[in-house]
């Protein structure tokens, strides 16, 4: 992947001074909702228009979107509001029908994206076509799965791509409808700086009052744009409802976001920087000598449980540990999360010196 700096070059030289705003509801209803959306947008800091128009829904027998005609309303915006519209595509036809109406932005969406079968046939029919495309991440978190995506749609010449970020689905319940997992993305930007990321805070937070908090987190990453369902009459939206805003809260919302800059030369921030960096490196160190003296006592635990034929996995003893470091890290500061993130890696660590050990 070379050259995947065309979305990002367009979106320089619209010169917005703040990230790409995509707005309108979960799905297009009916030709007044659209419209009536869109031109409350128009006030806003909108540069995109949203709008479902064929729905992937979970269970059956819900609503499951418009289909074409709503593409027609879509349109329509574009002509009365001057805003560019885009939609969801999970099927050939879907983009060649997308194609028909002149829709600007094709999103892939993230049940389509865990399918390559799916992806490659619109990748097919993408073949030969100018559109910036975005795709969304899969809904199970896997880097590979949703750069594939990219790639696919790569590989059939579309060069304006971009990413959404709309978080990952998880069986437990936790505050969010589909969990961030912020590193995988930071992970994607990392490898490809070029490809501008969207946040969809929507799909992530599902529900309104996060909205903002998860919006802020990306700008603090510095991604580049914002997909966020936004609603006339939100609790009475036909999908979605929960989370969908009004435009007149999406406008306090961009309002009230603080964009980040990459870095200052500023002298006093300079100064600062480079102590508490100084403080971090040496903390690091430290982390890492423990962490070398742990495996060291783990190694004479293996060595002593192989002598006497014991097991290597004691999960009366590693629920307790686990138990107990979750509450003094509660005491310390530190959420539930991270601490079972970082003792379940030392623990599987720990098992393999042991059994290296013996
Ligand atoms: C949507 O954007 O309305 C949608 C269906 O999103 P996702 O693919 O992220 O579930
Ligand atoms: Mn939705």
């Amino acid at each position: 992947m070379e050259n995947t700096a065309t979305f990002k070059t367009w979106l320089e030289g619209m010169q917005l001074e703040h990230p790409l705003v995509i707005a309108g509801p979960c799905s297009a209803e009916t030709e007044e909702q659209v419209l009536q959306t869109a031109h409350q947008l128009k006030n806003t800091d909108t540069n995109v228009f949203r709008a479902g128009i064929w729905k992937p829904r979970t269970r059956p027998g819900q609503f499951e979107g418009v289909g074409e005609i709503g593409l027609k309303w879509l349109q329509k915006v574009k002509e009365e509001t001057g805003l560019l519209v885009t939609t969801e595509v999970g099927t050939a036809d879907h983009v060649e029908k997308a194609l028909q109406h002149d829709i600007d932005i094709l999103w892939v969406g993230a049940r389509t994206t865990v399918n390559p079968f799916a992806v490659q046939e619109i990748a097919d029919a993408l073949k030969g076509v100018d559109k910036t495309v975005l795709i969304k991440n899969p809904v199970n978190p896997d880097l590979s799965l949703w750069l594939g995506a990219v790639e696919r749609i790569k590989n059939a010449g579309i060069q304006q791509l971009g990413v959404i970020h709309r978080g990952f689905s998880t069986y437990q319940k936790t505050e969010y409808r589909n969990n961030p997992k912020w590193q995988i993305a930071i992970e994607l930007k990392k490898e490809f700086p070029d490809l501008p990321m969207i946040l969809d805070p929507s799909h992530i937070c599902g529900r309104r009052d996060t909205i903002f908090d998860t919006c802020q987190m990306a700008l603090d990453l510095r991604y580049e744009g914002l997909m966020i369902e936004t609603h006339i009459d939100p609790d009475n939206a036909w999908s979605d409802a929960m989370q969908q805003i009004t435009p007149n809260r999406l406008s306090e919302i961009t309002k009230d976001l603080k964009i980040r800059i990459d870095n200052t030369n500023e002298k006093d921030y300079q100064h600062k920087i480079k102590a508490f960096r100084k403080d971090l490196d040496v903390l690091d160190k430290n982390l890492l000598d423990l962490l070398a003296h742990r495996m060291g006592v783990a190694s004479k635990i293996g060595r002593l449980k192989h002598e006497k034929n014991v097991a290597i996995l004691q999960s009366d003893r590693w629920a307790h540990v686990l138990e107990k470091m979750i509450v003094n890290g509660e005491k310390n500061g530190l959420s539930q999360e991270f601490i079972e993130k970082i003792f379940k890696a030392i623990h599987i660590e720990s098992i393999s010196v042991q059994q290296r050990s013996k």
